[in-house]
């Protein structure tokens, strides 16, 4: 499975939740604390985010940014 995570701009996030329900893998949750404008923001709250991408495209304020881990090159059986 392909491993990905995000960076939420904490200071653009206005807590609207559309990204935590957009989420597929229930990776995302609201902050207990706030932003400077008042705001729960959200972050993530496990390892299981596949980098999707789903809660940028839901975002918006753009606040997400998404990153995925880079495809390892496969490995090939060689036999004499
Ligand atoms: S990229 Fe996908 S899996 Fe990762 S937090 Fe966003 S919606 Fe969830
Ligand atoms: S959709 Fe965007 S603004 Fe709304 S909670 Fe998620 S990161 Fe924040």
């Amino acid at each position: 499975m392909i491993r990905g995570t995000i960076v939420v701009d904490t200071q653009i996030c206005k807590g609207c939740e559309l990204c935590i329900t957009a989420c597929p893998q229930d990776c995302l949750e609201l902050s207990p604390g706030l932003n400077q404008k008042g705001y729960r923001y959200a972050q993530l709250k496990n390892d299981t985010c596949t980098g999707c991408v789903n809660c940028a495209i839901v975002c918006p304020d753009c606040a997400i940014t998404v990153y995925r881990q880079a495809k390892k090159p496969r490995s090939v059986a060689v036999t004499a």
